[in-house]
């Protein structure tokens, strides 16, 4: 149900919480200023102060923001967005680190990549395929509890003189949880106390059955370090994706996922975004979470400023007013206006929520001294 604080009724009126307080307890309620109260009884509130009441719904603001297929869009294949998860010293940083040197798309040869939370490398077979650049769970859950879905495929690193161990589970229980599918990279492949088939047998334990044993997940033997196969995990990558069929119409306005976000002391708010259908440009007004800005600059991930990015083209995002969060959804509205009002709204909605839980914490707590 709808609710407000007194406060904040108060405010929107521009009256004073104490009166809200007193035309309260004449109708025999007895109310703190922190207190929250229902739609109902606030309309009845602020008409007996005299206002006209316009309730606004959430679906009334956020509508068309985020909006449905289109039947005769065109959708042409985007590349995978990928994210590698594994346990604790099994090789993430390293992999991430070595598949970034094997080909940055967007940077010239021997070029020097940025840490922007996501990059672009090409496959052996011509695939673009995109990493978010920020290993470990914490990441994706966060975003899947905020229910951001930013990643298509999960690698799993397991190395190979270690096996199966509790945040491999993991890994493979959030993959599963998300629907995301698996691909094995066996690492460190090098070491002389390496036993993939340990880690085969250990994975099928844990129901991932991987295509040596007969299965359908696409296991690699790799080593980060001797950048041993990993033209063959990337081949994998993209196979896997193609499985997928992953399709975006890059034809309409944007829309995306901040990957990361930083208050940067020379450039202001920046935000990497993952664009997952439309074209993101420079001059389009964005909003994201509680935030919205005129993009200003568009960053790839190899430091080169960009006019515009399509699905699943990292970009750090210049322009925005404030700091969003990593998790929040982007999109592309027409005008200042709007993304003022989907703003506004949302920022209201944000206090009131947190005023609530405050309010509600109070009121067990007097609850239980009764
Ligand atoms: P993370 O905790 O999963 O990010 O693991 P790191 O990438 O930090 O690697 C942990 C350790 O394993 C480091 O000392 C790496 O140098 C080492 N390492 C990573 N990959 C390999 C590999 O393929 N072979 C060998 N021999 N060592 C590796
Ligand atoms: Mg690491």
């Amino acid at each position: 149900p709808e609710t407000i604080t007194i406060q904040e009724l108060a405010n929107r009126m521009s009256e004073r919480g104490v009166d809200v307080i007193r035309l309260l307890m004449r109708q025999g309620q007895m109310h703190k200023i922190t207190d929250v109260i229902d739609a109902d009884t606030a309309q009845l509130i602020a008409e007996e102060l005299g206002h006209t009441v316009r309730r606004v719904a959430e679906s009334d603001v956020e509508e068309g923001l985020f909006s449905a297929d289109d039947v005769d869009e065109v959708k042409l294949p985007r590349p995978p967005v990928v994210t590698i998860m594994g346990h604790v010293d099994h090789g993430k940083t390293s992999l991430l680190d070595a598949l970034r040197k094997t080909t940055v798309v967007s940077g010239e040869a021997g070029g020097i990549t940025q840490h922007i939370g996501a990059y672009q490398v090409t496959s052996p077979l011509g695939g673009k395929i995109t990493i978010i650049d920020t290993p470990g769970h914490a990441a994706f859950t966060s975003m899947r509890a905020r229910g951001a879905k930013v990643t298509d495929i999960v690698v799993l690193v397991v190395a190979a003189d270690d096996g199966v161990m509790p945040q491999t589970i993991e890994a493979i229980d959030h993959a599963r949880a998300a629907g995301v599918p698996l691909i094995v990279a066996i690492n460190k492949i090098d070491k002389p106390s390496a036993d993939p088939q340990r880690v085969r047998n250990e994975l099928l334990r844990h129901e991932v059955v991987v295509e040596s044993m007969g299965g359908e997940t696409l296991e690699f033997e790799v080593s980060a370090k001797a950048g041993t196969n990993l033209d063959k995990l990337l081949e994998g990558l993209q196979l896997q994706s193609e499985i997928l069929d992953l399709r975006a119409n890059p034809d309409r306005s944007a829309e995306g996922n901040v990957i990361e976000a930083k208050l940067d002391r020379g450039r202001g708010p920046v935000a990497t975004v993952l664009v997952d259908r439309g074209t993101l440009r420079v001059g389009d007004i964005v909003v994201a979470g509680c935030e919205w800005g005129r993009v200003r600059a568009l960053v790839a991930d190899n430091g080169s400023q960009i006019k515009e990015a399509g699905p699943s083209v990292p970009a750090e995002v210049l322009g925005f007013n404030g700091t969003p969060e990593a998790g929040d959804r982007v999109a592309v509205v027409e005008n200042e206006a709007r993304a003022r009002e989907i703003t506004d709204f949302r920022t209201r909605q944000r206090r009131e929520k947190l005023a609530a839980r405050g309010a509600g914490a109070g009121r067990s707590l007097a609850d239980m001294m009764r």
